[in-house]
């Protein structure tokens, strides 16, 4: 069955009513009143909702039944993707929701050749459009526009925080074991020209662990990707 993403604005007693792009989807989807969906209020909550009445520019469902989120990693997970050469960012943040990212921020650094942004817009409709795909119950926020020192400040709040540089030796997956479930993870990728050897000082120094993802440089498109498989493989199975 499909699944829409709302707002808990939109659900009002037992009546969720959609409005805007949702609603030239359902008619894309050829909905027919009588036949129901998941809705997901982006919180907590999925319903499954039967179609009552369909119009040109909204569509008003009745809640049958509901359940709390079920399909949300158990650790919060952030990524931090530079800013990447030719849609590669896209593609990372669309591959990050299928693969359990609950955010995905967007940084510079000293060597990242991209210099213009993507709009947030389109980043954020990546996500839904990703987390419609696979199931998502709730779609993961996308941020941009982070400066690397901010990048830094957010990335050592998570209870484990990893720098990926090429030249370290300690292996990510090490650290990983040593925490059976934590409450949240969040890593940093650098862009394809790689973090500085100062930047990596810098995150040290931060009291981040700057580690290794094995003997291959990866890159900076794969590199997210292969951590993230790993943390929610490791973190998301344990219930
Ligand atoms: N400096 C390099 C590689 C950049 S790879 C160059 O210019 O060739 C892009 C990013 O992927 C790196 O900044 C790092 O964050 C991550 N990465 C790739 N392979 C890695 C590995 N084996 N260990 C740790 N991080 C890696």
């Amino acid at each position: 069955m499909h699944k829409l993403f709302v707002s808990p604005g939109d659900i009002c007693e037992n009546t969720i009513t959609v409005t805007g792009e949702d609603v030239e989807h359902l008619h894309a989807l050829r909905m027919r009143e009588g036949e129901s969906i998941f809705v997901s209020d982006g919180e907590k909550t999925v319903y499954e909702a039967e179609l009552t009445q369909m119009r040109k520019n909204s569509a008003v469902f009745e809640i049958k039944s509901q359940r709390p989120f079920e399909n949300e990693p158990l650790t919060d997970i952030t990524v931090f993707i530079a800013l990447l050469k030719g849609g590669a960012c896209e593609d990372v943040i669309k591959q990050s929701v299928e693969l359990g990212a609950n955010r995905i921020i967007v940084f510079s650094s000293s060597n990242c050749i991209a210099k213009e942004r993507e709009k947030d817009a389109k980043y954020l409709k990546t996500a839904r459009q990703a987390a419609m795909q696979c199931g998502r119950d709730a779609v993961p926020e996308v941020l941009t526009g982070f400066s690397f020192e901010e990048m830094l400040e957010e990335l050592k709040k998570a209870e484990i925080s990893l720098f990926f540089h090429e030249k370290a030796t300690d292996h990510f997956y090490d650290v990983l074991e040593k925490n059976s479930l934590p409450r949240s993870a969040a890593f940093a990728v650098g862009p394809e020209g790689g973090f500085t050897d100062f930047e990596a000082e810098s995150a040290e120094k931060s009291g981040i662990k700057v580690v290794s993802m094995g003997k291959r440089i990866l890159r900076a498109a794969t590199a997210p990707l292969c951590a993230l498989a790993v943390i929610t493989s490791l973190y998301d199975r344990r219930r």
